[in-house]
């Protein structure tokens, strides 16, 4: 196994639980365009002792991956074996419950593996690959789920890496999904389709938000669902009793499957408004057209691009807040959300409250939402657990 030296700076994190590495991190400068990619690597201090063993790879943060701190242990099958038992053990109580279909079964540096996740759908599994290196241990790696999960009926893959040969996503096991396939998340339906890029049509993460709806803050109320894609809040708060919901994209696909996730749960389409346009533009005209909501969500990507501007949570989140506010009913709950690893909560809840402050509107906060269980984060990696969504009563 290659052997890389680290600093004792890097070597103090990583005992107490740290599992990413930075180029910093290591005693002689890493070629990193020469990485041991595909291979498992020792890390030792500057006096050659072992410290812990993993791999190094390029992905959008960090340069590998601690996988053990355990001299003894060898980074094998068995060891990915024992990973997925330990991250099916923790998700009991969604194995347990038939109203569930859909969640995570294997969390990256959470389940004790960086670079990699992988999803349940029903009877499927959707793994994405975070750095080549990882992906380049793909045999081991699906012998090793398939050992704990002998039962899983097709498995599709993501490439989240940049590189020029794969496609964005592939079907590589078992027998193909149905499209759309059919799940269930606290007993709503939703379509999903396993092999159109890397989006599904429902972001796991949020099942407790959407839980929160389903379950009694939607009753007789109407939503403003901004940024909608297709439409999940929108579909969960229908459920919940809501009376009336409008939901805000500016992809065309998102009509159609906003469309398609109501019809599924046989909810009545008059009531529920689908507008593919800019979640600005649509705030303008609301505000002309005086329409005002009890409840509104935003939930934006951390960073996009249209062909007029770009939009990025640090940048424009504040904007975002302002603008939405004069649109909340009095008493009304403003659903603020983004997954932007980039960002504290600290530093989110700031950039929120400051601009409620700014208009002046009197604000509680009600309820703070982080990642789900499914989701397992680890406490000595705090970025990793990047949703902060932040639930305020607005008064007029
Ligand atoms: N809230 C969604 C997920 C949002 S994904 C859910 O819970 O499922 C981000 C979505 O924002 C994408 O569908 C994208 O088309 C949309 N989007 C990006 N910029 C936008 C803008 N300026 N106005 C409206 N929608 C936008």
């Amino acid at each position: 196994m290659e052997t890389f030296r680290l600093k004792n700076q890097a070597i103090k994190k990583i005992k107490q639980g740290y599992p990413l590495l930075q180029a910093g991190d290591f005693e002689n400068q890493l070629n990193e365009a020469r990485l041991p990619e595909g291979q498992w690597v020792k890390f030792t201090d500057s006096k050659n002792t072992y410290q812990a063993a993993g791999y190094l790879g390029r992905q959008n943060k960090g340069i590998g991956w601690i996988l053990t701190t355990d001299p003894q242990e060898q980074i094998s099958e068995s060891f990915f074996v024992r990973l997925f038992k330990q991250a099916q053990d923790h998700r009991k109580m969604y194995f347990l419950d038939p109203m569930t279909t859909a969640f995570r079964l294997f969390n990256g540096e959470g389940d004790g593996a960086g670079g990699l996740t992988i999803d349940l759908y029903a009877d499927f599994a959707v793994i994405s690959w975070y750095n080549s290196s990882i992906y380049q241990q793909k045999k081991l790696i699906l012998a090793a789920f398939l050992e704990v999960y002998p039962e899983i009926a097709g498995i599709y893959e993501k490439i989240r890496f940049e590189n020029q040969n794969l496609t964005d996503s592939q079907f590589i096991y078992g027998v193909p999904a149905a499209e759309p396939l059919i799940v269930l998340e606290n007993g709503v339906r939703f379509a999903v389709y396993l092999n159109e890029g890397w989006m599904t049509g429902i972001f796991l993460d949020q099942k407790e938000v959407r839980g929160a709806l389903i379950e009694g803050v939607s009753a007789g109320k109407s939503l403003l669902n901004t940024f909608s894609y297709t439409g999940a809040f929108s579909v969960a708060a229908a459920m919940g009793g809501a009376i009336e919901t409008t939901s805000v994209d500016l992809a065309k696909r998102s009509l159609a499957k906003t469309k398609e996730q109501f019809a599924l749960n046989q909810l009545d389409l008059s009531n529920q408004r689908i507008l593919v346009m800019d979640v600005f533009d649509f705030f303008r005209y609301a505000k002309r057209a005086g329409y005002t909501y009890d409840m509104i969500v935003l939930d934006p990507p951390s960073f996009a691009r249209n062909k007029k501007k770009t939009f990025s949570v640090i940048k424009d989140y504040g904007k975002l807040v302002t603008e939405a506010v004069d649109l909340v009913k009095d008493g009304g709950l403003l659903f603020a959300s983004t997954n932007a690893a980039n960002l504290t909560m600290k530093k989110y809840k700031q950039m929120v409250e400051q601009a409620l402050l700014e208009k002046g509107y009197p604000f509680l906060l009600k309820e703070t939402y982080q990642l789900p269980a499914d989701f397992r984060v680890t406490a000595a990696f705090p970025e990793g657990n990047y949703l902060k969504v932040l639930v305020y009563q607005i008064t007029q």
